[in-house]
C-alpha cells in the first residue's frame, strides 16, 4: 500500500495518515492529496490561497466519497483556487474595456451628428453669404468647434486609460508606465529610489461585515489619502511621490529621488493619516448610518539597490511586497522595510 505513495517522498507518517483516513491505495487521490499539502509549501500561493486548499484536503478526506465524478470535481475545484487571482484580474480588465467601449461609442455618436451639422453649416454658409471672407470665416469656426471636441475625446481617452475607474486614483497602467520612466531616470542619475507597497488590514472582513460597496467607499477613501499626500508632496526634480492602484485592496507609490529612510518616514506619516481618519458610512440620501469606523493599512517600504545589475523593477516590488507581508504577520497597522522587522 505505502508503495503507491513512495514517489512523493513523503513521511510514512502522512501516508499512514491517508490510509488511515480510507483513501483507496490504487486510485488518483492519493496522488491529489499527497500534491495539495506539499502546495501549501509554495512561496507563489497566498496565505487565502493555501488555506483554501488545505479546507479542500480536509473535505475530501472527511467527505470519504473516492469516485471518479468526485475526483474531477476536486481537480477543478483546486484549480479554481489556484487561477483565482489572475480570473479575477481578467474580469477587471474586462470591466474596465467595457466601460472605454460604451464611452467611445457615445463620444462617436456625438461627433458623428456634429460632423452631419459641418456639413449642413457649410452649404448653408456657402448658399447664403455673399462675401468670401464671411464664408470661410465662418467654416473655419465649425471646423474648428469639431476638431477641439475631437482633441477632447482623445485627452478624455488617454487619462481614463490611466485612471482607476473607482478610486479615480493611478490604474496598474500608469503604474507601469511611471515605474519603467522612473527606473530608466534612475539609471542615468544614480539617485536613489524607493517603492511602497500597502495592503488594506483585514479588508475581507470590512467587506464581510458592511458589504461591497461600503468597501468600494473604503479603497476611494485610502486612495484620496494617497491622493492627498502626493499633492502635498509636489513634483520636483528631486523627489516625487507617485501614488497608484496596484489591484484590489493593494496601493503602491513609487518614490523617485527617495532613499529608504525618508520613504520609511513617508510610509509612517500615511499609515498614521489612515488610522486616524474616522470612516463614516452614509446611506443613499447621504445620511449618516454610523461613524468612527477605522481602516488601517500594513505597508512594506524597499528601495532598490546597487548591487541589483537585472529586473530592477520585479526585484523592487517584490521586496516592498514581502516587508509588507512581515508588516502583516507582526500584527499589521504597521510599516516593515526591506531592512528591518
Ligand atoms: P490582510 O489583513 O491579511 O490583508 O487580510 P485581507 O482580508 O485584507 O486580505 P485578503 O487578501 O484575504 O482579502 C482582500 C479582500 O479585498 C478580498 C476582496 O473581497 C477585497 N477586494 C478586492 N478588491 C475589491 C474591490 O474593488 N472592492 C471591494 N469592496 N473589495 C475588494
Ligand atoms: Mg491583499
Ligand atoms: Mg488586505
Amino acid at each position: 500500500m505505502t508503495d503507491q505513495y513512495a514517489n512523493f517522498f513523503c513521511s510514512l507518517d502522512v501516508v499512514m495518515s491517508l490510509v488511515k483516513a480510507g483513501v483507496p491505495a490504487n486510485s488518483k487521490w492519493g496522488a491529489l492529496i499527497l500534491y495539495m499539502r506539499s502546495i501549501s509549501e509554495y512561496d507563489y500561493l497566498s496565505a487565502e490561497q493555501k488555506q483554501q486548499m488545505q479546507d479542500l484536503v480536509m473535505q475530501i478526506v472527511r467527505e470519504r466519497d473516492y469516485s471518479e465524478v468526485r475526483f474531477k470535481e476536486f481537480v477543478r475545484l483546486q484549480e479554481q483556487i489556484l487561477y483565482k487571482p489572475w480570473n479575477k484580474k481578467l474580469e477587471e480588465a474586462f470591466r474596465e474595456t467595457v466601460g472605454f467601449i460604451e464611452h467611445m461609442r457615445s463620444q462617436n455618436i456625438q461627433r458623428a451628428k456634429e460632423v452631419k451639422d459641418l456639413r449642413e453649416t457649410t452649404i448653408n454658409t456657402v448658399r447664403d453669404q455673399n462675401a468670401l471672407e464671411d464664408i470661410v470665416t465662418e467654416i473655419r469656426a465649425a471646423f474648428e468647434k469639431v476638431i477641439t471636441h475631437m482633441e477632447q475625446d482623445t485627452r478624455d481617452l488617454i487619462e481614463m486609460s490611466y485612471t482607476d475607474p473607482l478610486t479615480k486614483l493611478n490604474n496598474r497602467r500608469a503604474f507601469d508606465r511611471y515605474f519603467q520612466t522612473a527606473l530608466a531616470e534612475h539609471v542615468v542619475t544614480g539617485k536613489p529610489m524607493s517603492l511602497l507597497f500597502f495592503d488594506i488590514d483585514h479588508f475581507k472582513s470590512f467587506n464581510d461585515s458592511y458589504g461591497h460597496r461600503i468597501g468600494d467607499q473604503a479603497l476611494v477613501t485610502v486612495a484620496g489619502k494617497l491622493m492627498g499626500y502626493a499633492h502635498k508632496y509636489g513634483t520636483s526634480p528631486n523627489r516625487s511621490f507617485f501614488p497608484a492602484r496596484f489591484g484590489g485592496e493593494e496601493f503602491v507609490a513609487v518614490l523617485p529621488g527617495v532613499d529608504l529612510e525618508e520613504a520609511r518616514s513617508d510610509a509612517e506619516n500615511l499609515r498614521a493619516i489612515i488610522e486616524d481618519y474616522n470612516f463614516i458610512i452614509r446611506d443613499h440620501n447621504g445620511q449618516v448610518l454610523q461613524k468612527g469606523i477605522k481602516i488601517t493599512v500594513s505597508v512594506g517600504a524597499a528601495e532598490l539597490r546597487p548591487e541589483w545589475t537585472d529586473r530592477h523593477d520585479d526585484r523592487l516590488i517584490d521586496a516592498a511586497d514581502k516587508a509588507m507581508f512581515r508588516a502583516k504577520t507582526r500584527g499589521r497597522n504597521q510599516v516593515c522595510t526591506m531592512n528591518d522587522c
